[in-house]
């Protein structure tokens, strides 16, 4: 580890090691601190992503692909069943493994990773920061850098750090728990969504399925509710009453920032991506593709100010990513404020009345259609966000 940087990154999540590689590709000197000991470990997530989304940053590989997605099977609270099918394929991930390839392409690429290393706090220089304060292997140092980047995930404090409000109101974090379970037998090409007040109220339980009869089962749930009961009891109801003979190989829980991307995610030097820029898919609580979206512009904005040597270009950052994903997260959170509040009664007819619809004719356009004709407002947004062409996410870079 040298004492000096262009960039340092904090966190070697997706969101880390993508806005690593893409500044190191601008032929600056980066480093990337991680406190764990395993990029990719533990995981925290459902691993479901969309395939086009995954493949404007990596090649497929089937080491990484626990399972490709031909279809959403909606599940409503009277147990109606939605199937939706898809050309653009989805994929459950190895998250592991795939977070492990991303930092070997940031490392490739020319960035430094090193794992044990607990960023806890930054470096300053009167009013400026000049890099950041680590423990690593049992030491205090200090390693200075003209940019911090900070991908440290949810629980965040970089950011903090820097004076910029990270906060989350309550009801928008959700709260989430999943298992990895084996010996279930479902279809391996669809992931299943269940809705209503008994799976959570305001939440989903979600089904991925990872290959070889296990499941990633878990469901989030918005702050308030998790208050009144526990995301826990909410799964361990659902996995008793339909699969009492399954095993539960790994439990996690943690939270996802629903919200809109945070006001500030530029502070003077310090950047901020991923889930520390509260750049998840609000409606879908999705983080991985947005926030390696999100690290790609950061990074290579970074990149360039070094290239420029010109820190006032960071200032297009936001600008790019409100262009690109930041606009459309916006819509995707009113149209969840437009549904969260669905009764059982209401999801029940939702359901009734999209299976009338032919299954080819079938589309998630089409369902966030019926469900939200009584709010003419969001129909405008809902067209805008499920005509595929329109795809900001999926244009390759
Ligand atoms: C239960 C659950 C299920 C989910 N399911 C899905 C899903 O199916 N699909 C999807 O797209 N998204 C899902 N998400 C969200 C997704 O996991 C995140 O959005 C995504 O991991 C964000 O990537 P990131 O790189 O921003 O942060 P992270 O992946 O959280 O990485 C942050 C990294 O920073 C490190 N770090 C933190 N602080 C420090 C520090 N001070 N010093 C050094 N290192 C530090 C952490 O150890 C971590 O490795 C889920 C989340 C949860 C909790």
């Amino acid at each position: 580890m040298q004492k000096e940087y262009d960039i340092i990154v904090v966190g070697a999540g997706p969101a880390g090691t993508t806005a690593a590689r893409f500044a190191a590709e601008q032929g600056v000197s980066v480093l990337v601190l991680e406190k764990d000991r395993d990029v990719g470990y533990p995981v925290r997530c459902g691993e479901a992503a969309s395939k086009d989304g995954i493949e404007q940053f990596i090649e497929p590989n089937p080491k990484w692909i626990a399972s490709t997605i031909s279809s959403f099977i909606l599940v409503a609270p009277d147990e109606t069943e939605v199937k939706l099918n898809f050309d653009r394929r989805g994929y459950v991930l190895e998250r592991r493994i795939f977070d492990y390839e991303l930092a070997k392409i940031a490392s490739r690429s020319g960035a430094e990773i090193i794992t044990k290393a607990y960023v806890h706090d930054l470096l300053r220089n009167g009013d400026g920061i000049c890099g950041v304060k680590i423990e690593h292997e049992g030491e205090k140092k200090e390693i200075k850098s003209k940019i911090v980047i900070a991908a440290d995930g949810v629980e965040s404090r970089i950011g903090r750090f820097a004076g910029i409000n990270t906060t989350t109101h309550f009801s928008d974090m959700e709260c989430c728990v999943q298992y990895t379970v084996s010996n279930i037998n479902l279809e391996n090409s669809s992931c299943y969504f269940y809705f209503g007040s008994k799976y959570p109220p305001g939440g989903y339980l979600w089904i991925f399925p990872k290959g070889n009869n296990s499941v990633n089962i878990g469901l989030g749930i918005g702050g308030n509710q998790a208050k009144k009961r526990s995301p826990l009891s909410y799964l361990n109801e659902f996995i008793e009453t339909k699969y009492p003979n399954i095993s539960r190989l790994t439990v996690v829980s943690g939270g996802v920032p629903c919200s809109v991307t945070l006001k500030e995610i530029v502070k003077q030097n310090v950047m901020l991506c991923g889930d520390a820029a509260h750049q998840v898919n609000p409606l879908s609580g999705g983080g991985i593709v947005s926030g390696m979206i999100g690290g790609s512009i950061c990074g290579r904005i970074a990149g360039e100010a070094i290239k420029k040597n010109n820190l006032t270009h960071l200032k297009n950052y936001p600008k790019e990513w409100h262009q690109r994903v930041g606009k459309k997260h916006e819509m995707y959170y009113r149209v969840k404020t437009g549904i969260y509040k669905f009764t059982d009664e209401k999801l029940n007819s939702i359901a009734h009345s999209a299976i009338k619809i032919p299954d080819e004719k079938r589309t998630l356009g089409g369902i966030f259609k019926i469900a939200l004709f009584d709010q003419p407002g969001l129909l405008i947004d809902i067209a805008k966000l499920f005509i595929p062409d329109l795809s900001l996410e999926n244009k390759r870079l």
